[in-house]
Protein backbone atom coordinates (compact mmCIF):
# COMPACT_ATOMS: atom_id res chain seq x y z
CA UNK A 1 0.00 0.00 0.00
CA UNK A 2 2.93 2.47 1.00
CA UNK A 3 4.46 1.37 -2.51
CA UNK A 4 1.17 2.70 -4.27
CA UNK A 5 0.66 5.86 -2.42
CA UNK A 6 4.39 7.16 -2.73
CA UNK A 7 4.16 6.04 -6.56
CA UNK A 8 2.27 8.13 -9.26
CA UNK A 9 0.16 6.07 -11.85
CA UNK A 10 1.16 7.59 -15.51
CA UNK A 11 -1.43 9.58 -16.16
CA UNK A 12 -0.55 11.54 -12.62
CA UNK A 13 3.08 11.74 -14.11
CA UNK A 14 2.07 12.63 -17.62
CA UNK A 15 -0.62 15.39 -16.46
CA UNK A 16 1.96 16.81 -13.63
CA UNK A 17 4.06 17.80 -17.05
CA UNK A 18 1.01 18.76 -18.58
CA UNK A 19 0.68 21.20 -16.44
CA UNK A 20 3.52 22.14 -16.23
CA UNK A 21 4.17 23.31 -19.18
CA UNK A 22 0.66 24.84 -18.83
CA UNK A 23 2.05 27.08 -15.86
CA UNK A 24 4.44 28.33 -17.91
CA UNK A 25 2.28 29.41 -20.83
CA UNK A 26 0.23 30.68 -18.17
CA UNK A 27 3.09 33.20 -17.52
CA UNK A 28 4.17 34.31 -20.67
CA UNK A 29 0.62 35.07 -21.30
CA UNK A 30 0.11 37.01 -18.16
CA UNK A 31 3.44 39.36 -19.48
CA UNK A 32 2.06 39.52 -22.41
CA UNK A 33 -1.20 40.81 -20.92
CA UNK A 34 1.10 43.46 -18.53
CA UNK A 35 2.65 44.66 -22.21
CA UNK A 36 -0.67 45.12 -23.46
CA UNK A 37 -2.12 46.84 -20.66
CA UNK A 38 0.87 49.49 -21.06
CA UNK A 39 0.15 49.91 -24.67
CA UNK A 40 -3.13 50.77 -23.96
CA UNK A 41 -2.64 53.14 -20.89
CA UNK A 42 -0.06 54.70 -23.90
CA UNK A 43 -2.66 54.18 -26.35
CA UNK A 44 -5.34 56.16 -24.37
CA UNK A 45 -3.12 59.04 -23.19
CA UNK A 46 -2.02 60.02 -26.72
CA UNK A 47 -5.70 60.06 -27.99
CA UNK A 48 -6.34 62.31 -25.12
CA UNK A 49 -3.62 64.63 -26.23
CA UNK A 50 -4.83 64.39 -29.92
CA UNK A 51 -8.60 65.38 -29.00
CA UNK A 52 -7.32 68.30 -27.10
CA UNK A 53 -5.06 69.30 -30.21
CA UNK A 54 -7.33 68.64 -32.45
CA UNK A 55 -9.98 70.74 -30.78
CA UNK A 56 -7.15 73.47 -30.24
CA UNK A 57 -6.66 73.78 -33.92
CA UNK A 58 -10.10 73.82 -34.44
CA UNK A 59 -10.59 76.48 -32.59
CA UNK A 60 -8.10 78.75 -34.38
CA UNK A 61 -8.56 78.12 -37.84
CA UNK A 62 -12.73 79.39 -37.08
CA UNK A 63 -10.97 82.24 -35.48
CA UNK A 64 -8.67 82.85 -37.91
CA UNK A 65 -11.88 82.62 -40.69
CA UNK A 66 -13.82 84.86 -38.29
CA UNK A 67 -10.70 87.60 -38.53
CA UNK A 68 -10.46 86.98 -42.41
CA UNK A 69 -14.62 87.31 -42.87
CA UNK A 70 -14.19 90.73 -40.87
CA UNK A 71 -11.16 92.04 -42.95
CA UNK A 72 -13.54 91.45 -46.10
CA UNK A 73 -16.10 93.38 -45.03
CA UNK A 74 -14.27 96.28 -43.71
CA UNK A 75 -12.61 96.50 -47.24
CA UNK A 76 -16.30 96.81 -48.22
CA UNK A 77 -16.88 99.63 -46.08
CA UNK A 78 -14.19 101.40 -46.96
CA UNK A 79 -14.00 100.84 -50.45
CA UNK A 80 -17.14 102.61 -50.39
CA UNK A 81 -16.28 105.38 -48.46
CA UNK A 82 -16.75 108.44 -50.44
CA UNK A 83 -14.83 111.06 -50.53
CA UNK A 84 -12.38 108.13 -51.23
CA UNK A 85 -9.69 107.29 -48.80
CA UNK A 86 -6.92 105.70 -50.42
CA UNK A 87 -4.76 105.02 -47.54
CA UNK A 88 -7.52 103.31 -45.55
CA UNK A 89 -8.35 101.17 -48.23
CA UNK A 90 -4.85 99.97 -48.63
CA UNK A 91 -4.76 99.10 -45.26
CA UNK A 92 -8.00 97.16 -45.38
CA UNK A 93 -6.22 95.07 -48.53
CA UNK A 94 -3.71 94.67 -46.59
CA UNK A 95 -5.23 93.68 -43.40
CA UNK A 96 -7.22 90.61 -45.89
CA UNK A 97 -3.99 89.74 -47.20
CA UNK A 98 -2.66 89.16 -43.84
CA UNK A 99 -5.71 87.32 -42.27
CA UNK A 100 -6.69 85.33 -45.74
CA UNK A 101 -2.68 84.52 -44.96
CA UNK A 102 -3.41 83.15 -41.25
CA UNK A 103 -6.60 81.27 -42.17
CA UNK A 104 -4.91 79.62 -44.87
CA UNK A 105 -1.76 77.97 -42.27
CA UNK A 106 -4.66 77.35 -39.43
CA UNK A 107 -6.27 75.84 -41.68
CA UNK A 108 -3.06 73.51 -42.79
CA UNK A 109 -2.76 72.91 -38.66
CA UNK A 110 -6.69 71.63 -38.15
CA UNK A 111 -6.28 69.30 -41.05
CA UNK A 112 -2.56 67.71 -39.49
CA UNK A 113 -4.29 67.77 -36.27
CA UNK A 114 -7.46 65.91 -37.35
CA UNK A 115 -5.26 63.42 -39.11
CA UNK A 116 -3.37 63.03 -36.10
CA UNK A 117 -6.62 62.26 -34.34
CA UNK A 118 -7.60 59.74 -36.59
CA UNK A 119 -4.13 57.80 -36.21
CA UNK A 120 -4.49 58.06 -32.43
CA UNK A 121 -7.68 56.47 -32.79
CA UNK A 122 -7.08 53.78 -34.93
CA UNK A 123 -4.20 52.95 -32.47
CA UNK A 124 -6.35 52.92 -29.93
CA UNK A 125 -8.40 50.76 -30.84
CA UNK A 126 -5.89 47.92 -31.86
CA UNK A 127 -4.51 48.51 -28.40
CA UNK A 128 -7.90 47.46 -27.01
CA UNK A 129 -8.46 45.00 -28.96
CA UNK A 130 -4.70 43.47 -28.37
CA UNK A 131 -5.67 44.12 -24.75
CA UNK A 132 -9.04 42.07 -24.96
CA UNK A 133 -7.19 39.38 -26.82
CA UNK A 134 -4.56 38.85 -24.57
CA UNK A 135 -7.07 38.92 -21.89
CA UNK A 136 -9.04 36.27 -23.24
CA UNK A 137 -5.90 33.71 -23.83
CA UNK A 138 -4.81 34.67 -20.41
CA UNK A 139 -8.21 33.15 -19.14
CA UNK A 140 -8.53 30.57 -21.32
CA UNK A 141 -5.52 29.28 -19.91
CA UNK A 142 -5.61 30.04 -15.97
CA UNK A 143 -9.13 27.93 -16.38
CA UNK A 144 -7.32 24.96 -18.05
CA UNK A 145 -4.85 25.03 -15.33
CA UNK A 146 -7.29 25.21 -12.71
CA UNK A 147 -8.91 22.36 -13.50
CA UNK A 148 -5.83 20.56 -14.18
CA UNK A 149 -4.89 21.09 -10.70
CA UNK A 150 -8.08 19.70 -9.85
CA UNK A 151 -7.74 17.21 -11.43
CA UNK A 152 -4.28 15.85 -10.84
CA UNK A 153 -5.52 16.88 -6.71
CA UNK A 154 -8.21 13.88 -7.48
CA UNK A 155 -5.88 11.58 -9.14
CA UNK A 156 -3.13 12.17 -6.03
CA UNK A 157 -4.16 8.79 -3.95
CA UNK A 158 -1.19 9.47 -1.54
CA UNK A 159 -3.25 11.16 1.36
CA UNK A 160 -5.87 8.69 1.12
CA UNK A 161 -3.29 6.08 1.22
CA UNK A 162 -2.29 7.56 4.45
CA UNK A 163 -5.51 7.65 5.74
CA UNK A 164 -5.76 4.12 5.29
CA UNK A 165 -1.99 3.21 6.01
CA UNK A 166 -2.73 5.15 9.63
CA UNK A 167 -5.54 3.15 10.07
CA UNK A 168 -4.08 0.36 10.10
CA UNK A 169 -0.75 0.88 12.22
CA UNK A 170 -2.15 -0.07 15.21
CA UNK A 171 -2.51 -3.55 13.76
CA UNK A 172 0.71 -4.01 12.29
CA UNK A 173 2.43 -3.49 15.64
CA UNK A 174 -0.14 -5.94 17.56
CA UNK A 175 1.00 -8.62 14.47
CA UNK A 176 4.69 -7.47 14.39
CA UNK A 177 4.75 -8.03 18.14
CA UNK A 178 3.63 -11.30 17.83
CA UNK A 179 6.14 -12.78 15.72
CA UNK A 180 9.27 -10.30 15.56
CA UNK A 181 12.70 -11.79 15.24
CA UNK A 182 15.73 -9.59 13.73
CA UNK A 183 15.19 -10.98 9.89
CA UNK A 184 11.86 -8.80 9.46
CA UNK A 185 14.07 -6.04 9.93
CA UNK A 186 15.92 -4.30 7.33
CA UNK A 187 19.00 -1.57 7.19
CA UNK A 188 18.46 2.06 5.47
CA UNK A 189 21.19 4.14 4.76
CA UNK A 190 22.85 3.03 8.58
CA UNK A 191 18.92 2.77 10.33
CA UNK A 192 17.52 -0.53 11.30
CA UNK A 193 13.73 -0.67 10.67
CA UNK A 194 11.10 -3.04 10.30
CA UNK A 195 11.07 -4.49 6.89
CA UNK A 196 7.12 -3.24 6.48
CA UNK A 197 8.15 0.23 6.88
CA UNK A 198 11.59 0.26 4.85
CA UNK A 199 10.19 1.09 1.48
CA UNK A 200 8.60 4.36 3.03
CA UNK A 201 11.52 5.45 5.06
CA UNK A 202 14.12 4.99 2.32
CA UNK A 203 11.85 7.15 0.17
CA UNK A 204 11.64 9.81 3.09
CA UNK A 205 14.91 10.17 3.77
CA UNK A 206 15.42 10.29 -0.25
CA UNK A 207 12.71 13.08 -0.72
CA UNK A 208 13.93 15.25 2.52
CA UNK A 209 17.34 14.88 0.86
CA UNK A 210 16.35 16.82 -2.50
CA UNK A 211 14.78 19.08 -0.18
CA UNK A 212 18.56 19.81 1.23
CA UNK A 213 17.50 17.86 4.89
CA UNK A 214 19.64 15.21 5.52
CA UNK A 215 18.20 13.02 7.71
CA UNK A 216 19.29 9.61 9.86
CA UNK A 217 18.85 8.27 13.02
CA UNK A 218 18.47 5.01 15.54
CA UNK A 219 15.69 2.81 14.75
CA UNK A 220 15.76 -0.49 15.98
CA UNK A 221 17.02 -1.32 19.98
CA UNK A 222 16.37 -4.61 21.67
CA UNK A 223 14.95 -5.16 24.87
CA UNK A 224 18.00 -5.81 26.54
CA UNK A 225 18.79 -1.83 25.02
CA UNK A 226 15.73 -0.52 26.37
CA UNK A 227 16.19 -1.97 30.03
CA UNK A 228 19.50 -0.54 30.23
CA UNK A 229 18.01 3.21 29.07
CA UNK A 230 15.56 2.85 31.53
CA UNK A 231 17.94 2.91 34.07
CA UNK A 232 20.86 5.48 32.21
CA UNK A 233 17.64 7.16 32.23
CA UNK A 234 16.53 7.41 35.86
CA UNK A 235 12.91 5.15 35.42
CA UNK A 236 11.75 5.01 39.03
CA UNK A 237 11.27 1.22 38.56
CA UNK A 238 12.50 -0.85 34.99
CA UNK A 239 9.26 -2.79 34.85
CA UNK A 240 6.08 -0.75 35.88
CA UNK A 241 7.04 3.55 36.24
CA UNK A 242 5.38 5.23 33.09
CA UNK A 243 7.97 6.45 30.47
CA UNK A 244 6.85 9.88 31.23
CA UNK A 245 8.34 9.55 35.36
CA UNK A 246 11.80 8.98 33.44
CA UNK A 247 14.42 12.06 33.28
CA UNK A 248 14.35 11.54 29.62
CA UNK A 249 10.71 9.91 28.67
CA UNK A 250 11.78 5.62 28.20
CA UNK A 251 8.81 3.68 27.74
CA UNK A 252 8.70 0.07 29.64
CA UNK A 253 10.52 -2.79 28.25
CA UNK A 254 8.42 -5.07 25.76
CA UNK A 255 5.86 -1.62 24.59
CA UNK A 256 9.07 0.58 22.72
CA UNK A 257 8.07 0.52 19.23
CA UNK A 258 11.59 1.00 18.91
CA UNK A 259 11.86 -2.72 19.76
CA UNK A 260 9.79 -3.63 16.69
CA UNK A 261 11.92 -1.04 14.15
CA UNK A 262 8.37 0.76 13.83
CA UNK A 263 9.75 3.87 15.89
CA UNK A 264 13.31 6.01 14.56
CA UNK A 265 15.10 8.51 16.65
CA UNK A 266 15.09 11.23 13.46
CA UNK A 267 18.43 12.67 13.74
CA UNK A 268 19.63 15.47 10.85
CA UNK A 269 23.56 16.23 11.31
CA UNK A 270 24.53 13.62 13.94
CA UNK A 271 21.99 15.80 16.35
CA UNK A 272 18.83 14.84 17.21
CA UNK A 273 15.62 16.67 16.08
CA UNK A 274 14.58 19.35 18.18
CA UNK A 275 10.98 21.50 17.93
CA UNK A 276 12.77 23.86 16.08
CA UNK A 277 15.10 22.41 13.37
CA UNK A 278 14.77 22.47 9.87
CA UNK A 279 14.75 18.68 9.85
CA UNK A 280 11.58 18.79 12.37
CA UNK A 281 9.99 21.06 9.95
CA UNK A 282 10.65 18.83 7.61
CA UNK A 283 9.42 15.79 9.06
CA UNK A 284 5.81 18.03 10.57
CA UNK A 285 5.35 18.72 6.86
CA UNK A 286 6.16 15.70 5.07
CA UNK A 287 6.62 12.64 7.35
CA UNK A 288 2.68 11.64 7.36
CA UNK A 289 2.71 10.87 3.99
CA UNK A 290 5.35 8.31 4.22
CA UNK A 291 3.25 6.61 7.40
CA UNK A 292 5.30 8.21 10.71
CA UNK A 293 3.74 10.34 13.08
CA UNK A 294 5.26 12.28 15.45
CA UNK A 295 5.21 11.73 19.24
CA UNK A 296 4.20 15.87 20.35
CA UNK A 297 6.88 15.23 23.82
CA UNK A 298 9.63 13.95 21.92
CA UNK A 299 10.24 16.08 18.49
CA UNK A 300 12.73 13.29 17.56
CA UNK A 301 10.70 10.79 17.76
CA UNK A 302 8.50 9.50 14.97
CA UNK A 303 6.89 6.55 14.37
CA UNK A 304 4.11 4.40 12.66
CA UNK A 305 1.27 5.37 15.13
CA UNK A 306 3.22 8.12 17.18
CA UNK A 307 3.58 5.75 20.03
ZN1 LIG B 1 12.31 7.09 20.34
Amino acid sequence: MMYHSLTPSPQYVALRKTLAGQRATLRTRSELVNQRRTSHAAAQTALAGAISADAGARTRYALAREALTSARNRLTVVSQQRPRNGAAVTAAQNRVTATAKSAAIRRGQAGEAAAALRTAQATARSATTGLDRATAAWQATSETVRKNQQKLISLDKSAEFAGQAAALSRDVVTEVRAGFTMADTASVNGVTVHKSVSFAFRRMLADAKADGVVLSGGGFRSKKRQIELRKINGCPDVWTAPASSCRVPTAIPGRSLHELGLAVDVTAGGKSLTANSAGFRWMSMYAKKYGFVNLPSEPWHWSITGG
